[in-house]
């Protein structure tokens, strides 16, 4: 059974699917192949108006939405309710401003007259996690479609009733089928649909093991590759800061999701003079979180996604506490506690402990004391992430000068890392490379071209009558 869900609540299986025969497969490719000749055709006021049917659908139905993600990945539903909603306004943001993203730009040259445009390129790939499973795949595919490409899904193997409905939300909002198809298909499958001729580009969002693999093969097939990778974002905190507004920040960006958050804050790098009082602080606002079932409005911590995640992050906050972290809150988890990992602080976080090394996907906070700014920018950029990062200080031309030194993609200053589809999203290192989100990332799916037209001064009938041969053309 290649997709399974098992709800990290309850426990129980709520979907299953077999994977794809590889006749299947070549069906689907073939039909993305057959809808991108049409779609790339289409008129920006046609994606437009798709696309704004997605986000009113996903408006309108948000409770179902949110109900789905709850019950196959198990986070609150209350941050289901956010995620749809989020995915409604950045498909609004494409739709809105896609066309003036990707309009002729006419360059200033002696005579002739040179253009860039911006040309859809085919069926992009979209390889998707679980942790947010309609917002990863909706601000790739609302960006994709709305330059004219296609998209086939691949995503994680336990949100496959997601994946079902965001295909069928597609059909409903008046896709023709074959612009956005849900690929049922394992890991093991990816490289041979990147090879394939109907993909012309792949977007993944997931962890680094799989963004090598996604990338050597984008890379064997020279295609266009777009990875979205883990992250260890520092979260630091100076000797001047606000530390109620630090604290009450940090429970939000490490705890949201239950910690499965790529941009979650995970090494907290707080100045040695303030230390014990920003963890106690931590401390009393961690201890007030509930963990316990997701529906329920009283719970503020969701479970993990799957219990093998439980026991890996356990295995990462034993092997800390062994080599002499300390136990601030938490931390004490068993087999039998199924996806119930309690919210977690361990002080004294040093280079020998994985934690401070690898991504902590969980509710686990890392603490690692410095001395000055300048040793807290040098262990943030020690790390070999580089997605996003935050300070804190009342001092706001130091904490810009510090948020410009890290060594990520996004960094900010007294409020936590989040997206926003007006700004690009993405990292450095190996948290990947690319962008989404913003006028860079839906020009990553497209095919930038120079233009170059030498000769006779065009009336405006015949450039009237050539626009009509163009679009003939596209429509072929
Ligand atoms: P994952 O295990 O890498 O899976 C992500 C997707 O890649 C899934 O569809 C998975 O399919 C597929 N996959 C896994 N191994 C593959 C391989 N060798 N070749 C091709 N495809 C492969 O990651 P996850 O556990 O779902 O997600 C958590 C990770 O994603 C974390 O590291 C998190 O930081 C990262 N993430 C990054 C961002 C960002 O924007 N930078 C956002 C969210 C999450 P199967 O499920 O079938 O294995």
């Amino acid at each position: 059974m290649a997709y399974l869900s098992i709800n990290p609540h309850t426990c129980e299986q709520v979907f299953s699917a077999d994977d794809l025969t590889q006749s299947e497969i070549a069906e689907k490719l073939k039909l993305s192949k057959e809808s991108f000749s049409a779609w790339k055709g289409s008129s920006f006021e046609q994606r437009r108006e798709l696309i704004s049917n997605v986000a009113t659908l996903l408006e309108e139905n948000v409770e179902t939405y949110a109900g789905i993600i709850t019950k196959e990945m198990g986070k609150l539903k209350s941050e289901a309710v956010a995620e749809v909603l989020k995915s409604a306004s950045g498909c609004r943001y494409y739709a809105d401003n896609a066309e003036s993203f990707l309009s002729d730009q006419l360059i200033e040259s002696d005579g002739d007259k040179v253009l860039i445009t911006c040309q859809p390129l085919g069926s992009v790939l979209a390889v998707m996690p679980w942790n947010f499973p309609f917002w990863q795949v909706l601000r790739c595919a609302s960006a994709a479609i709305m330059a004219g490409n296609c998209v086939l899904l691949k995503h994680a193997s336990n949100v496959g009733m997601c994946a079902e409905a965001l295909e069928q939300l597609f059909l409903d909002a008046g896709a023709k089928s074959g612009i956005f198809i849900n690929l049922l298909i394992p890991s093991s499958q990816v490289a041979a649909v990147i090879s394939d001729s109907t993909v012309c580009a792949v977007a993944l969002t997931g962890s680094e093991a799989a963004g090598r693999s996604v990338a050597s093969a984008a890379g064997q097939a020279i295609k266009r590759s777009v990875l979205e990778l883990g992250g260890s974002d520092p979260f630091i905190v100076l000797a001047d800061a606000d530390l109620e507004l630090a604290v009450n920040n940090a429970v939000v960006s490490r705890f949201m999701n239950a910690g499965q958050s790529c941009i979650a804050a995970k090494r907290f790098l707080i100045d040695d003079s303030v230390a014990d009082r920003f963890i106690q602080l931590f401390k009393e606002k961690v201890e007030e979180l509930v963990v316990g079932d997701p529906l329920d409005g009283e719970t503020t911590l969701a479970p993990m996604a799957r219990k093998d995640l439980c026991m890996e992050l356990h295995e990462q906050v034993s092997q800390a506490l062994e080599n002499g972290a300390e136990l601030v809150t938490g931390c004490d988890y068993s087999a039998e506690n199924g996806c119930l990992y309690p919210a977690s602080i361990l002080d004294r976080v040093t280079p020998e402990m994985r934690v401070y090394n690898e991504e902590v996907f969980g509710p686990v906070a890392s603490i690692i004391r410095v001395k000055s700014a300048e040793e807290a920018v040098a262990v943030a950029n020690s790390s070999r992430f580089g997605l996003g990062g935050s300070v804190w200080t009342k001092d706001v031309s130091k904490g810009e000068n510090i948020a410009r030194a890290l060594e990520c993609g996004s960094a900010f200053v007294n409020s936590m890392v989040k997206s926003d589809p007006k700004t690009p999203f993405g990292g450095v290192k190996e948290s990947g490379y690319g962008r989404e989100l913003s006028s860079y990332g839906i020009k990553e799916f497209v095919n930038i071209k120079t233009l170059s037209i030498k000769g006779g001064a065009s009336t405006s009938a015949s450039s009237e009558k050539s626009g009509e041969l163009y679009r003939a053309i596209r429509q072929r």
